[in-house]
């Protein structure tokens, strides 16, 4: 059985309590048999999100502590997430790992508290466009992804996705083809580290818009995508969540 394919949305830090317009479209427009959505908003909005989202659009956080609790500013714990309505979070995104020098090794802990937090953990890997050029690309993913997943990972409580760091917020994407030998490796990476890596959701993000969507869907070992600029809109969101539904 394919495993369910998931739409995910990550706001990154926009949106406030007047964007929650968005969600109440999304819910009109959802839901799209067999394909799960989630919005990933900024955390203050994840408490009034969960009232308009309901049970037709999973939340999740954009990032977690590797502490249950304790003396850190500015940091919120993942059992916090889940208290506020989330059932995923966001770990080791490109832009968290460049720009608070996030190392494999942190995104794998903090993997583990959000699993303990009974959160699903969205595990960032991407190449840099320079690791690309030089050929780097499956050795670089093959390392995040031994460096970045927790022992007591399952498909239950992990997604990975798949993010070129130079397609990220550049309108750039890669061929159908770099996608699908990025995919690839990763399945076959999984089955050494995962019980049931062949229900593990792999999902490709960067420059994912409607125009785009149909096309990277088709990809073999596609489960969906990891959506950041055009899932603020309902309207841009909205065609690639059918788009992967009819995929
Ligand atoms: C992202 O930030 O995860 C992302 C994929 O962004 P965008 O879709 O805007 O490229």
């Amino acid at each position: 059985m394919a495993p369910r394919k998931l739409a995910a949305g990550n706001w990154k830090m926009n949106g406030d309590l007047a964007a929650l317009a968005e969600i109440d479209a999304l819910v009109t427009a959802h839901p799209a048999p067999g394909c799960e959505v989630v919005i990933c908003p900024p955390a203050m909005l994840l408490h009034p999100m969960k009232a308009r989202a309901g049970a037709v659009i999973a939340l999740g956080g954009q990032d977690c502590h590797a502490n249950r609790s304790g003396a850190h500013t500015g940091d919120i714990a993942a059992g916090q997430l889940k208290d506020a309505g989330a059932t995923y979070v966001i770990l080791g995104h490109s832009e968290r790992r460049a720009d608070h020098g996030e190392t494999d090794a942190m995104v794998a802990a903090k993997a583990a508290a959000a699993h303990a937090a009974g959160l699903t953990a969205i595990i960032c890997v991407g190449e840099t466009e320079s690791q690309r050029d030089g050929d780097e690309t499956l050795t670089v993913i093959a390392s995040q992804l031994d460096g970045s997943i927790p022992e007591g990972a399952t498909a239950a409580n992990t997604v990975i996705a798949y993010e070129p760091v130079w397609a990220i917020g550049t309108g750039r994407t890669p061929t159908t083809d770099q996608i699908a030998e990025v995919h690839a490796l990763m399945r076959e990476r999984l089955a050494g580290k995962v019980q049931d890596a062949a229900q593990v959701r792999l999902l490709y993000g960067g420059s994912v818009k409607p125009g785009n969507a149909a096309e990277i869907f088709a990809v073999p070992d596609v489960d969906g995508a990891l959506v950041g600029g055009a899932s603020l809109k309902a309207i841009d969101f909205g065609p690639i969540i059918a788009a992967l539904a009819a995929a």
